[in-house]
């Protein structure tokens, strides 16, 4: 059961691209298993400093593709502090739905998790994938090509930090990484995060520490593995806030789901201080915002790439 369909959710990113051309980008990173294009869409300042955000690698977890729709509004639109100082330094790169395939599409156990292969693309990524005893992880490492359009992402865009995400029964944050100075890092933003949730009047997710070690096969992972600060979210259904109007809708094989109005009253609000620590972590410093328009500029005037040599990219260190 969707919110929407496929085609309405991306109609509405392309809308965001066409009015906001200066700072909206979409473009095409691999084509499905049935053929179907598979897009990203960037927002902000589009040398900033990168935040890669995905949806619905399992068809029909589609609670992120909505509550990252509003954020790229918000970023794009909103005159809230955070909201301008993000759409000025940070480039946020949004991915609304990875399995386009199975979109909407009920196949498996009682939906579209896996692609149309038959495999759980959450399972098939490099990193350790001979240790995973999943039956749906796939023929080889990385066979799928939704699998690989990701990868070429984590390899060629090299964000600073990655958010791979669930619609899941229960509120799950965790970092996976098996290099000690990023978890410790991952932990140190987390307090910066619970800090900027008290302050808005928001109760956020906790955060759990693994180990991508453990984890064959997932997506965050691969990104480890390139130096990415790599998170999953399992948007929850479920929550100990008894003034909560939410309870438990188990919803993985049930009709159950949040009410699409909560999207908005009660996801958006929760993820939003994760979103703003992170793209405070990798703002690109004020005094450059005017060198990239004025690029910008004379990129479009003469059809010179003058933005591949930017400064602001060698400038940009990885935060480990
Ligand atoms: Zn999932």
């Amino acid at each position: 059961m969707l919110y929407r369909s496929r085609d309405e959710l991306f109609a509405l990113y392309d809308d965001l691209v066409s009015s906001h051309r200066l700072i909206a980008t979409k473009s095409i990173i691999g084509t499905t298993v049935e053929g179907r294009s598979i897009p990203m869409y960037k927002f902000g300042n589009l040398q900033g400093g990168k935040i890669l955000l995905d949806s619905t690698i399992h068809g029909e977890e589609d609670m992120g593709g909505e509550i990252f729709l509003l954020y790229a509004r918000w970023i794009l639109e909103s005159t809230d502090p955070d909201a301008i100082a993000i759409r000025n330094g940070n480039c946020t790169m949004i991915i609304p739905c990875l399995n386009v395939d199975r979109y909407d599409i009920g196949t498996g156990e009682g939906y579209g998790r896996r692609n149309a292969h038959d495999v759980d693309l959450s399972r098939n990524f490099t990193y350790r994938w001979e240790a995973s005893t999943d039956k749906y992880k796939g023929p080889s490492p990385a066979s799928e090509p939704e699998t690989q359009a990701l990868i070429n992402i984590f390899k060629n865009e090299k964000p600073i930090f990655y958010l791979n995400s669930h619609n899941g029964d229960r509120a799950y944050f965790a970092v996976y990484s098996d290099n000690s100075s990023r978890r410790t890092y991952a932990q140190q933003v987390y307090s910066k995060i619970v800090a900027e949730a008290q302050k808005r009047g928001i109760v956020t997710y906790g955060l759990s520490l693994n180990t991508a070690y453990n984890n064959p096969g997932l997506a965050v992972c691969d990104a480890d593995l390139e130096g990415i600060n790599s998170f999953l979210i399992e948007w929850d259904c479920w929550t100990t806030t008894p003034s909560d109007p939410l309870t438990d809708c188990n919803w993985v094989g049930h009709p159950a789901k949040p009410p699409f109005s909560s999207i908005q009253n009660y996801y958006f609000p929760r993820w939003l201080p994760i979103g703003i620590v992170w793209s405070r972590e990798c703002a690109i410093p004020r005094e450059w915002y005017p060198g990239y328009y004025i690029r910008w500029l004379l990129d479009r005037i003469s059809g010179r790439d003058f933005l591949e040599n930017f400064p602001i990219m060698a400038k940009q260190e990885h935060k480990t």
